[in-house]
């Protein structure tokens, strides 16, 4: 299910592109325009169903199996569907992670058992990046979430040229006369555009990261700061993820990870006043459990 704050409905950019589950011990997303799944909880499979072979790249957040565990299960899938088992996937994958090795050598030997040739695995580490369709880009950024062990957040987006800053006060006329009589390197500056941004897990959300995000993609394990266990892992809260969304300008931010402890839907008010007071004015979509578009 899934819930929505500052809006009557979805937000045109996330229904048609956006498809995942997230509750408990599963959580994965399907970014249709990138062809691009994020993280692979159990269940992946039967839950993209047919779609299970719309991504090019699947791209990995960290070793806990409850992103990685429907690993296997997504490429026996992939492998047994209609008897085509040659698509290509590229599975990205946090470098320096020794949970993380285990369960891609795991896939890598079944992938090569399957004779899946066009399966091919790519470890990232902070910073590197990898080229999707239509020249975006996918760029990591090492998190802080489980202690001695990489674990990552992604961003995708593309470079885009415009008018330096400087020069929108001009009127159109002289917008036109600069730009004939000046060269490029003068009036135009390249700058990078934020289209989705997928935390991982995290301790703390990264405003630099994801600013200006069309869509964010943000776990929110906890509504206030100080309901956080740290025994459970380092985790982000909701009060701490509206307000860097807020300052980083976000336009539409999709919230996942709910700990179990909101089960109860009471909790969804406290929720409704944490976004409320942050000051965040986009549209908020909190999922919880399966988020599944209208099948096409
Ligand atoms: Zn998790």
């Amino acid at each position: 299910m899934h819930i929505l704050y500052n809006t009557d409905k979805l937000p045109e950019a996330i229904s048609s592109n956006l498809q995942g589950y997230s509750w408990s011990f599963s959580h994965f997303f399907l970014w249709r325009a990138f062809r691009l799944q994020l993280d692979c909880g159990e269940g992946a499979a039967i839950r993209l169903d047919d779609h299970v072979f719309r991504a090019e790249v699947l791209a990995i957040s960290h070793g806990h199996s409850d992103h990685c565990r429907g690993l296997i299960g997504l490429l026996d899938a992939r492998a047994g569907l209609k008897g085509d088992n040659d698509k290509p996937l590229t599975i990205l994958y946090p470098k320096q992670s020794f949970s993380m090795e285990e369960r891609i050598r795991e896939a890598q030997s079944f992938a090569d058992r399957r004779g899946m040739a066009s399966v091919a695995f790519r470890a990232l580490d902070d910073g590197e990046s990898f080229g999707l369709r239509n020249g975006r880009v996918l760029t990591a950024k090492a998190v802080e979430h489980q202690p001695g062990q990489q674990c990552l957040a992604f961003r995708v987006g593309r470079m885009r040229r415009r008018l330096k800053h400087e020069y929108a006060i001009l009127d159109a006329a002289e917008i036109a006369r600069l730009i004939r009589q000046e060269p490029r390197g003068t009036w135009e500056e390249e700058v990078f555009e934020c289209e989705l941004a997928y935390s991982g897990d995290t301790l703390r959300p990264e405003p630099d990261f994801f600013a200006g995000a069309h869509v964010l993609i943000h776990e929110a394990s906890f509504v206030l700061p100080d309901d956080a266990d740290p025994a459970k892992g380092l985790h982000a809260d909701l009060q701490s993820v509206v307000t860097a969304a807020r300052d980083a300008g976000v336009r539409n931010l999709v919230l996942f990870h709910m700990s179990r402890r909101y089960e109860d839907d009471s909790a969804l008010d406290d929720v409704r006043s944490v976004i409320q007071q942050s000051g965040f004015g986009g549209p908020v979509v909190l999922i919880r459990g399966s988020y599944n578009l209208p099948t096409d």
